[in-house]
């Protein structure tokens, strides 16, 4: 099911996911954290003036946050992609069940919001997400697709 719409009406509603709030080098840590505790190789982070979103691109294994979008949700939300991309390649959707189920995980665990107000706006917005994707949970069920060649 493809939520992308709903998910980014989500992100413009808190204020703090659309502001350079931070260094480069604070959302290379919580990216480097993220993809740790995931156990998937950690992507390089870089950052552009250009108009497009930040993005994850697989191919190269890179993040590149757009300059005004330099703070830990959106961070956290290219790391989701990262993660996400070790686990199931393209069988699942960009900002499916199982994404936004790593994402709440990784913001309730940086304390980006708490919890409870995160499920309860993702709600309000419809958007649906896959519980306990956990790295433990993660972990136990997938290993990480191996690199091709
Ligand atoms: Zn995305």
């Amino acid at each position: 099911m493809d939520q992308t719409k709903q998910l980014y009406a989500w992100e413009d509603a808190w204020s703090s996911w659309n502001a350079a709030s931070c260094t480069l080098s604070e959302c290379r840590r919580f990216v480097r954290m993220a993809c740790k505790s995931y156990k998937v190789p950690v992507p390089s982070v870089t950052m552009h003036k250009h108009t497009e979103y930040s993005y994850f691109s697989p191919d190269d294994n890179k993040i590149a946050l757009r300059h005004d979008q330099r703070n830990v949700p959106i961070a956290l939300h290219e790391a989701s992609h990262a993660i996400l991309w070790h686990y199931y390649r393209d069988t699942i959707a960009d900002h499916g069940k199982e994404f936004v189920g790593v994402y709440l995980y990784l913001l309730t665990m940086s304390e980006c919001a708490p919890a409870i107000a995160l499920t309860a706006s993702l709600r309000h917005y419809g958007i649906r997400w896959t519980r306990n994707m956990t790295p433990e949970k993660v972990l136990q069920k997938k290993k990480p697709a191996q690199e091709a060649g």
